[in-house]
């Protein structure tokens, strides 16, 4: 369930059906400006909406000043065990501060630092971390790990609501996928507070991505979340955004940037496709606009599954193919595809998005995809494959309803028996 209610973290809306948040969080020591600012500026030209900084010591409070008014996209300063560092953040003006309720020094200490942020008007996140949980909910979290992280988190909010601040958002982090899911499916139909979701500790930027694609995705997808967080092993922060990014655009939640699909090659392919994607990718990079641009390993069944793509290429040995909108626009020699590709594009771009053709040049293209095709027309390809089996599917479902018509009509229906004429 989304969550009701709100907050504004320097300008950006944080739930109450804003769109999800993409944040991250800076790997440099704080206090060492200059790394910091350029991973700051790194990660928000990825798309990073907020930015989280360690604050462990004075010196990065001192820094915070710095960073807050230099930072194109709102800082957030974590905070663990020291409420006084929390004050001094929000008086460094953080936007947002984050601080577990369990392992700042009790109730008191929470206090202050609720009063200083309404004073201030600046929200706070409230952390729980399955390895951290208050000592009372120990047997509980042997038993029921996930009520446990749920009733922590519902004690650290009934905390807040009784020192009457209610200006916050709240995570529940485990490295379990199946634990973050549960949990926050729990805690969004028991709290009315935007939710920040993590997988803590993820791992490294293959295993970390998949892990939070699969626990965020199931959330994000189900309406649950209102900010994310990627935490990968890696010194590259701007690694997290992207690939934070390519969840929330895998779920048509936001978009950012082109989309890329490719086939996934099979033994038809006469192109080293690993180099031309890649390169693809990297070039992409440069384009803000949400346009599909699809690749693929070859032209045997034309354009097929990828014909709605703005614009792709089918690779072949010698000549392949660059289409737009499931039309030929040339064929180019294959180890052009790539520069003559990102020619059109910027035609497109040029034009005002409006794609270039030239008669002659699609009719040669149309003329080899045609020839392809035509040699490898017997060719057992994925697609065919995948085609045929779909063909066979809506054949069986077909059978399958008309013998349930032919049951429906020979039964009893109140008392009657309807015949067929
Ligand atoms: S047959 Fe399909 S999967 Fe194989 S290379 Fe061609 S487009 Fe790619």
């Amino acid at each position: 369930m989304a969550s009701q209610r709100s907050v504004n973290v320097g300008g950006v809306q944080v739930g109450g059906g804003a769109p999800v948040v993409v944040q991250t969080m800076t790997k440099t020591e704080t206090a060492n400006l200059t790394a910091t600012m350029d991973q700051i500026r790194k990660v928000a030209e990825a798309g990073a909406d907020l930015v989280r900084v360690a604050v462990p010591r004075d010196r990065d409070v001192e820094a915070l000043k710095t960073i807050v008014a230099e930072s194109p996209i709102p800082v957030i300063a974590d905070i663990h065990f020291n409420h006084t560092l929390a004050l001094k953040a929000l008086d460094a003006g953080a936007h947002c501060v984050r601080l577990n309720p369990g392992n700042i020094g009790g109730p008191d200490k929470v206090a202050e630092v609720a009063e200083r942020a309404t004073q201030l008007g600046t929200p706070l996140r409230i952390g729980v971390n399955s390895g951290s949980l208050p000592r009372h909910l120990h047997d509980l979290e042997r038993d029921n790990p996930v009520e446990a992280l749920v009733t922590a988190a519902v004690e650290f909010v009934g905390l807040m609501e009784r020192l009457d601040f209610r200006d916050f958002k709240v995570s529940i982090k485990s490295t379990s996928v199946p634990y973050t899911i549960a949990a926050n499916r729990l805690l969004s139909e028991r709290i009315p507070y935007p939710l920040h979701l993590g997988i803590t500790e993820a791992g490294t930027k293959w295993s970390g991505s998949l892990k939070s694609a699969v626990g965020l995705g199931t959330l994000l997808a189900d309406g649950i979340g209102d900010t994310i967080r990627i935490s990968l092993s890696t010194f590259h922060a701007e690694e997290e955004v992207k690939v934070a990014w390519e969840i929330l655009k895998a779920l048509k939640l936001r978009e950012r940037g082109p989309v890329l699909i490719a086939c996934p090659t099979c033994g038809r392919l006469q192109f080293d496709m690993d180099t031309v994607v890649a390169d693809i990718e990297r070039r992409l990079e440069a384009y803000s606009d949400p346009i599909e641009v699809a690749v693929l390993g070859c032209a045997v069944n034309g354009i097929g599954e990828a014909s709605h793509a703005d614009f792709g290429i089918a690779g072949a040995k010698d000549m392949g193919v660059i289409y737009s909108k499931g039309e030929p626009l040339r064929k180019v020699r294959t180890e052009q595809l790539v520069d003559a590709l990102f020619e059109e594009i910027d035609r497109y771009y040029e034009a005002g998005k409006v794609v270039q053709r030239d008669a002659a040049a699609a009719a040669e293209g149309a003329a080899l995809l045609a020839e392809i095709e035509a040699e490898n027309a017997h060719d057992m390809t994925p697609e065919r494959l995948a085609a045929m089996e779909k063909a066979k599917q809506a054949e069986q479902s077909e059978a399958m309803d008309a013998a349930l018509r032919l049951d429906e009509a020979d039964s009893p229906v109140d008392g009657r028996r309807f015949t067929r004429a």
